[in-house]
């Protein structure tokens, strides 16, 4: 009678990740694209991976699961999904492009230049900033801030401030 209620869950996607891709999918549309099984490998690797990644670390990523995607495919797919305006770009010394979704885009960043990590930034008076550049500018479609330096992460010991 119960049976249905024990059977083991096949492979199929969750309905969480179907809700998901369904978002996405209507993301993807509403920006002009087809959200391809490629392309939603990507995507997900980059709403996974929050140190915003690579084209490099997402090719190798999404390999496993894909294993006919070649680098060249990762690299138009991000110049794809970041000229539709579902990601951005930021570009560390060397002209070497890191990737976001472009719903972290007005969140400014902090890049470790002795690492490579970047982080999310959250101050207090961005808000404000944001507020005041609107006024003094125009309407803004977003903000880039980008804070750089040796973080925490890199520095040789604590310092004491006495
Ligand atoms: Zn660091």
């Amino acid at each position: 009678m119960a049976n249905k209620k024990n059977t083991p869950k096949r492979k199929a996607v969750s309905a969480d990740e179907q809700a998901q891709n369904r978002e996405w999918r209507q993301m993807f549309h509403a920006a002009g694209l087809r959200l391809t099984k490629q392309r939603l490998a990507i995507y997900r690797e980059l709403e996974t991976n929050k140190n915003h990644p690579d084209v490099d670390t997402i090719f190798r990523a999404v390999r496993p699961a894909i294993p006919k995607i070649s680098l060249f495919t990762v690299y138009r797919t991000m110049n794809m999904m970041e000229e539709a305006g579902l990601a951005w770009r930021i570009t560390t010394w060397k002209s070497h492009a890191r990737y976001g979704t472009s719903k972290e885009r007005q969140i400014a960043h902090f890049l470790c230049e002795k690492c490579g990590r970047i982080d999310n930034v959250e101050l207090d008076g961005l808000t404000t900033l944001r507020r005041s550049a609107e006024n003094t500018l125009g309407t803004l479609s977003g903000m880039d801030l980008i804070f750089r330096g040796t973080g925490k992460c890199c520095a040789p010991r604590a310092r004491s401030r006495n």
